[in-house]
C-alpha cells in the first residue's frame, strides 16, 4: 500500500441478474462452487444487490462473512458495514432464518437446505450515512452508475466459515460499451456479460475490477503485458500518456529485479477523482495489479507520482507477494494477526521504489537526497523510539496512528540495511540481492515464520547484521544515519542555515474551489515581495512559466527555492479578480532575492569524499 495525506510541506493542509441464473433456481442441489452474479446496470440509492447461489453446505448452521480487513491495508475497515437486505433461500424460495452475528457476518440456520443468499451493498466511497472509519478509497468501492464502478472484490462478495478455498464463479452484467479492467483473464464475455473464475477466495481478493468506457493501453515488458487503464471523469489524463510515463519506470525496475518480470499479466487500474473533499490519496497492491486513487491532473502534472506510487506498487510483486510471514500468507479476514515485518514488507519496497529511480538516472541525485530528507523529517516527527517490530505487529490498533511512518522510518531501515550490506560486502551484495535469496528461499506458496527471518537473513549475509536488527528495528536506538550516509560521501545534518530564493514573503493560502494556493495576506512582504507586486487574494497559477497544478505544486515550489538564483527574472502568474469581478491573468516578475532560512535534516554531498566513499557510493548508487 501507498498512502499519502494531503499535506504540503510548508504547512499547509490541502483538502486533501438479475442475471441469467448460472444455476436455475428450481435446481434442487447446489454445485461445488459459489456462483455470483452482480447486475451493474440496475443501481438502485447507490447501491448495488449481489445473489449468490452457494457451494453444497454440509452442517446444520453455517456463517458468512465480508472480511474485517484484507491484506495490504494494516487497518480494520469492517466491509460488512455496507451490505444490508441480507437474505437466505432455500431452492424453492422458501427463506431461510439468518442471524445477524457481527458487523460483518451472518449465520443461517437449516444451512444444509441453503440454495441462495442476497443482499445489497453500499459504496464506500461516498457513503457519509455509515458510521465508523472512512475506508482508504484504494481497498474500497465506489458505484457511479454508467459511469464508473469501482469493484475491490471483496466489498462485494464474501466466504463462508471454513470455505475460502472453494472455487468462485462471477458473473457481471454491465452497461453498454463498458470495458472490466483487472488481471483476471475472464472465462467468457458478451457485450453486457463477463464470467470469472477464480480458484479460492484469497485470490478473488487479489483481483479488483474497474468498469468504465474503456481506455486502455497495453505496454509489452519483459515478457509481460501491462495494461493500464485510466478513469479521468473530465477526460484531463489518459491511459495512453500515463503508460508512456510509467514505461521508462517499468523497465528499469525490471532491470533491478534482475532482467526478468515474475508476472505475465499486471494490470495498473487508476481512477482519478475530481472530489473537493479529498484527504489522503494512494494505491493498494494485488499480485499482479495494484489500484489507484489519486486527484485529477493532466498526465503531466500527475507525472511524479504516478512513478512514485506505481513504482513501489509494483515492486509489492516481491514483497509481501513472493516473500511473507505466516500471518500473511495463510490470512485470517476476520481475525488478523499482523507480522512484525512491515519494515521489509512495505519499508523495503519503498526503499527499492526510490532508489531504482536514483540508480537508472529516472531522477537526479539531488532529488533523491530531497526524497530521502523529506522521509527523514517525517520520521522525526513520529515515535521514533518506538522497536518498529512492535509497531508493525500492533499497527492494527495500539500504534495505527504509526502506520504511515513504514514508508519514511521504514524506507530508511532499508537504506541503512543496503549500505551495510555493501560495506560488508565490497560493494557486491545489497538488498536487492538479499530480495532474490529470500523470493528462492520462500516464493508465492511458502511463508516463513516471523521469528525466524532476522535469523535467516543473518545466514544469508553476515553476523554483524543480526547486531544491525537487534539495535535499530528491533531496538529503540534511532537509525545511525550520520555514519552510514558518510560511508557514501553525503553529510547529514540535523539543522544548517541555507541561502534560499523567496517566493516574497507572502502568506499563503488554499482556494479549494479553484484547486489554487492564493496569497493570503502581504503584511511580511520582503523586498522581493515588493517588488512583484502581489495583491491579497492573488492566485498563484505559474511560476517561470511551469504550471502550479494541485499534484505539482511541491515538486515546483521544492526546484523554486533550490535552485533559483540571485538576480534571476523571476515571473509569476497571478490570477487577480478586477473590481467587477472579472478573473484576470496578470504576469508578475522581479529580478529573485535569496534570503537565509533554517532547513531541517539536511543532505548534502561530501566536498572532497575519500576514494573510498566515491567506490562504495558507486556500488550504491551505479547499475
Ligand atoms: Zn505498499
Amino acid at each position: 500500500m501507498q498512502k499519502t495525506l494531503m499535506v504540503l510541506s510548508f504547512g499547509l493542509l490541502m483538502a486533501s441478474c438479475t442475471k441469467k441464473a448460472v444455476v436455475s433456481s428450481s435446481q434442487s442441489s447446489n454445485g461445488s462452487s459459489y456462483q455470483y452474479s452482480v447486475n451493474l446496470t440496475k443501481v438502485d440509492n447507490d447501491k448495488l444487490e449481489v445473489t449468490l447461489i452457494n457451494p453444497k453446505i454440509d452442517t446444520d448452521e453455517i456463517t458468512f462473512r465480508l472480511p474485517k480487513t484484507v491484506p495490504g491495508t494494516y487497518s480494520t475497515d469492517d466491509y460488512g458495514r455496507y451490505l444490508s437486505d441480507f437474505k437466505a433461500f432455500d431452492s424453492k424460495g422458501n427463506q431461510l432464518t439468518a442471524n445477524k452475528l457481527d458487523v460483518n457476518s451472518y449465520t443461517i440456520k437449516d444451512a444444509k437446505k441453503l440454495h441462495k443468499i442476497s443482499y445489497k451493498i453500499d459504496d464506500t466511497w461516498d457513503s457519509p450515512e455509515i458510521k465508523g472509519t472512512k475506508i482508504f478509497e484504494p481497498t474500497g468501492s465506489d458505484i457511479v452508475a454508467n459511469k464508473e464502478y469501482s469493484i475491490n472484490t471483496h466489498c462485494f462478495l464474501g466466504y463462508f466459515d471454513g470455505m475460502k478455498q472453494v472455487p468462485y464463479q462471477v458473473t457481471f452484467t454491465k452497461p453498454n460499451g463498458f470495458y472490466g479492467a483487472t488481471s483476471m483473464v475472464a472465462k467468457s464475455s458478451t457485450a453486457t456479460t463477463d464470467v470469472f473464475e477464480m480458484n479460492n477466495y484469497m485470490d478473488l481478493v487479489d483481483a479488483p475490477i474497474l468498469y468504465t468506457q474503456p481506455d486502455t493501453t497495453v505496454l509489452k515488458i519483459g515478457g509481460a503485458d501491462i495494461l493500464v487503464s485510466v478513469y479521468s471523469p473530465n477526460k484531463m489524463a489518459n491511459s495512453k500518456e500515463i503508460a508512456a510515463n510509467i514505461n521508462t519506470l517499468l523497465n528499469a525496475q525490471k532491470e533491478y529485479l534482475g532482467g526478468k518480470l515474475p508476472i505475465k499479466k499486471y494490470a495498473f487500474l487508476i481512477v482519478l477523482s475530481d472530489s473537493k473533499t479529498m484527504t489522503s490519496f494512494g494505491a493498494l497492491e494485488h499480485s499482479y495489479s495494484s489500484f489507484y486513487y489519486l486527484p485529477e491532473g493532466t498526465s503531466e502534472a500527475l507525472s511524479q507520482t504516478v512513478k512514485d506510487v506505481a513504482s513501489h506498487e509494483f515492486f509489492h510483486i516481491v514483497t509481501p507477494l513472493n516473500i511473507h510471514s505466516e500471518e500473511i500468507g495463510n490470512f485470517d479476514y476476520n481475525n488478523p494477526k499482523m507480522s512484525k515485518h512491515l519494515w521489509m514488507y512495505e519499508g523495503l519496497t519503498e526503499y527499492a521504489a526510490g532508489h531504482m529511480q536514483a540508480k537508472y538516472e529516472l531522477i537526479t541525485l539531488s532529488k533523491y537526497l530531497d526524497m530521502l530528507r523529506q522521509k527523514i523529517t517525517t520520521m522525526k516527527s513520529m515515535k521514533d523510539n518506538l522497536p518498529f517490530t512492535e509497531m508493525s505487529a500492533n499497527v492494527l490498533d495500539k500504534y495505527k496512528n504509526q502506520y504511515i511512518n513504514v514508508y519514511n522510518k521504514g524506507a530508511l531501515i532499508g537504506l541503512c540495511l543496503d549500505i551495510k550490506l555493501r560495506q560488508l560486502s565490497g560493494g557486491k551484495y545489497g538488498t536487492q540481492n538479499l530480495m532474490q535469496d529470500l523470493s528462492k528461499t520462500y516464493g508465492k506458496t511458502v511463508s516463513f515464520k516471523d521469528d525466524e527471518l532476522f535469523d535467516k537473513i543473518t545466514t544469508l549475509t553476515y553476523p554483524e547484521i543480526r547486531q544491525f536488527f537487534a539495535t535499530y528495528v528491533e531496538g529503540k536506538e534511532p537509525l545511525p544515519l550520520t555514519d552510514i550516509l558518510q560511508s557514501v560521501g553525503i553529510e547529514y545534518t540535523a539543522e544548517a542555515t541555507m541561502k534560499q530564493a523567496s517566493l516574497g514573503g507572502i502568506a499563503i493560502g488554499f482556494n479549494q474551489s479553484t484547486n489554487r494556493l492564493k496569497v493570503a495576506n502581504i503584511d511580511k512582504v520582503n523586498d522581493f515581495g515588493k517588488a512583484m507586486g502581489y495583491k491579497a487574494n492573488d492566485e498563484l497559477v505559474s511560476i517561470n512559466g511551469q504550471a502550479m497544478e494541485m499534484m505539482s505544486i511541491q515538486a515546483i515550489m521544492n526546484e523554486y527555492s533550490a535552485n533559483t538564483k540571485e538576480g534571476e527574472t523571476v515571473t509569476v502568474e497571478v490570477a487577480r479578480k478586477s473590481a467587477e469581478g472579472k478573473e484576470e491573468i496578470i504576469k508578475l516578475s522581479a529580478p529573485a532575492i535569496l534570503v537565509e532560512t533554517k532547513q531541517k535534516n539536511v543532505l548534502r554531498l561530501t566536498e572532497n569524499p575519500t576514494a573510498e566513499q566515491l567506490k562504495l557510493r558507486n556500488f550504491w548508487l551505479k547499475p
